[in-house]
C-alpha cells in the first residue's frame, strides 16, 4: 500500500530519492512469513520504514543530497538501520535531505527539493525535509531523520508530524555520515508520539561501534508514551523559556499564529495537572552564532574526506591532470553552494591565530547554555517553546539569504549544542496560513521519557 502511495504522489511531493520497491517487498514477505509463524522479531514487525539518505545502506545508494556521492554504494548498514533489519522493519527507500544535512527546507539538495505535503508551494522543513514529508504524505507510516541543529524537529513542525531528537549518545551514530559528531544525531519521525517511542526503543541504545554512545539503558519510552497519553501530569512541573516563547525579551521573529497555538498548548499541559513556570536562559540568544562556528568548524573536517580518491564523484579536468588538480575539479562540481559557504567558514574559524577569537570562544558560549539548561532543569522538569518561529514559508523565499534560513532554528539549537534530547509534536494549525505548527519539550539528558510522557499528553 505505501508503495503504491509512493507511485501515486511522489513525484509531485519527492519525498525519496530512491525507493527500494524489491527489497521492502522481500523483506515484508520474511515479516509474514514470521506472524504467521508466531515469531514476530519487535511491535514494529513489518511495518515499513523511509530512511534519510545520510544513514548508510548496504547495498543502497547513499548520497546526502551530494553529487560527490552520487553512485555510492555502501558496503556495510548503519547500526540504526542494522537495527531496523534486526526488528523487522521493511525498508521503503532513501529521503531526500538538504546536501549533507546543511538546511532547514530540503533546497540545497543536488538533487531538487522535496515539497511540503500541506501546499506544495511550500518547503517541508529541513534538513531532513523528505523523511517529515514521507509521513505526512502517508508515503510511510514511519520515518527516521537525522537532528543536528533542528533537521528533524522543524521539519515535523511544518508538516505536522511528530520529530523526536533523542539525547546525545543514545542513538549510535555509527554509519551516519557525520555533519557535526558532537551535534548530530538520528531520530525519530512519526504521526503520533506512541510511534515515536516504539521506534526510538528500537534504534537506541549503547553500540560499541561509536565512541560516543552512553553505555545504559534506555528510559522506558512507550511506557511514558502510554502513561502520558493516560493524560495526567500531576506533579510535573513545566518551565516556559522566556527567550524562547514571546515577541520581546529574547529572540525576536515568531509568527503570532505560532505562538497563539504554542500558548493553547501551555494550557493543556496545565489542564492536565502540570505546573508550569517562566524559566529565563540568557545565553540561548547567542546559540545560533555558536553554532555557527562549531558546525562549520566540525563539517570542514569531516567534509575532507570527500578527495575524490576515496568516494562518488571523480572530475578529471585533462587527462594528465594531478591528484590535486583532480580533487579541486571533483571538489567544484560536487558540493553545492551552502556546502562550500560552509567550508569556508568552518576553516576560517579554525585557520592558526584565529581559534581563540572564534571556535575556542564558541565553546565557551556553548557551555555557558548546558549551565543554563542545568539551572533550569533544577526549576521545571521538562522546558517547553514553540519548534520553529514560522509555519512552512514558499520555496525559494529564503534561498538566497542564508542568514534568514539559519534563523529556522533559533530554537532547536540549545538542544544540540548541550546534547538533551527534544521532541516537536504538532500543535495544531495557524489562523493566518492554516498551516502546522510545533510544541518542543525539552527534558534533561538521558530523561528522553520526559518528552514522550508530556508529547503524549498533548495528542
Ligand atoms: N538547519 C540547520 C543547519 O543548516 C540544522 C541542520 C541539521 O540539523 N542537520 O545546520
Amino acid at each position: 500500500a505505501h508503495l503504491d502511495r509512493i507511485a501515486e504522489v511522489d513525484g509531485a511531493v519527492h519525498a525519496f530519492l530512491h525507493v527500494d520497491a524489491e527489497g521492502a517487498l522481500a523483506q515484508a514477505a520474511e515479516s509474514d512469513a514470521r506472524r504467521a509463524a508466531g515469531a514476530t522479531r519487535s511491535a514494529l514487525d513489518g511495518v515499513p520504514i523511509a530512511v534519510k539518505d545520510v544513514l548508510a545502506t548496504e547495498g543502497l545508494p547513499t548520497t546526502c543530497g551530494s553529487k560527490i556521492l552520487e553512485g555510492w554504494i555502501p558496503p556495510y548498514d548503519a547500526t540504526v538501520v542494522r537495527r531496523l533489519k534486526a526488528a523487522g522493519l521493511p525498508i521503503l527507500g532513501k529521503t531526500n535531505m538538504d546536501e549533507f544535512a546543511m538546511g532547514s527546507s530540503t533546497e540545497h539538495s543536488a538533487y531538487g527539493p522535496t515539497r511540503n505535503p500541506w501546499d506544495l508551494d511550500r518547503i517541508p522543513g529541513g534538513s531532513g525535509g523528505g523523511s517529515a514529508a514521507a509521513v505526512a504524505a502517508f508515503e510511510a507510516p514511519l520515518a527516521i531523520g537525522t537532528d543536528t541543529g533542528g533537521s528533524i524537529r522543524q521539519p515535523g513542525a511544518v508538516t505536522g508530524t511528530v520529530g523526536v531528537k533523542p539525547t546525545y549518545g543514545g542513538v549510535s551514530r555509527y554509519g551516519l555520515v557525520a555533519l557535526a559528531n558532537s551535534l548530530d544525531q538520528a531520530g525519530p519521525v512519526t504521526r503520533t508520539v506512541l510511534d515515536s517511542a516504539l521506534l526510538h526503543e528500537v534504534i537506541g541504545g549503547h553500540d560499541p561501534l561509536d565512541s560516543t554512545s552512553i553505555d545504559q539503558p534506555l528510559p522506558a519510552l512507550v511506557e511514558a508514551a502510554k502513561r502520558g497519553a493516560a493524560g495526567d501530569l500531576s506533579g510535573l512541573r513545566v518551565g516556559v523559556i522566556t527567550e524562547m516563547s514571546r515577541q520581546e525579551g529574547g529572540l525576536s521573529g515568531w509568527q503570532a499564529g505560532v505562538l497563539a497555538r504554542f500558548q493553547e498548548s501551555v494550557d493543556l499541559l496545565v489542564k492536565a495537572g502540570a505546573e508550569v513556570v517562566e524559566v529565563s536562559c540568557p545565553s540561548f540568544v547567542h546559540a545560533l552564532a555558536t553554532y555557527y562556528l562549531i558546525l562549520p568548524a566540525e563539517a570542514s573536517s569531516n567534509l575532507a574526506k570527500f578527495d575524490a580518491m576515496r568516494y562518488g564523484l571523480r572530475v578529471w579536468p585533462e587527462a594528465d591532470a594531478s591528484a590535486e588538480e583532480v580533487m579541486r575539479a571533483t571538489r567544484d562540481a560536487g558540493f553545492g553552494d551552502e556546502v562550500k559557504r560552509r567550508i569556508i567558514l568552518g576553516t576560517y574559524a579554525l585557520s592558526s591565530g584565529y581559534y581563540d577569537a572564534y571556535y575556542g570562544q564558541a565553546q565557551k558560549v556553548r557551555t555557558l547554555i548546558s549551565r543554563d539548561f542545568d539551572a533550569a532543569f533544577e526549576r521545571a522538569d521538562v522546558l517547553v517553546s514553540p519548534t520553529a518561529p514560522t509555519t512552512a514559508f514558499k520555496l525559494g523565499a529564503k534561498l538566497d539569504d542564508p542568514m534568514a534560513m539559519y534563523l529556522n532554528d533559533l530554537a532547536t539549537i540549545p538542544a544540540n549544542l548541550a546534547g538533551v534530547p527534544g521532541i516537536s509534536v504538532p500543535s495544531g494549525l495557524a489562523d493566518e496560513d492554516g498551516l502546522p505548527t510545533g510544541f518542543q519539550i525539552l527534558a534533561p539528558a538521558l530523561a528522553d521519557d520526559r518528552c514522550y510522557r508530556v508529547g503524549a499528553a498533548l495528542e
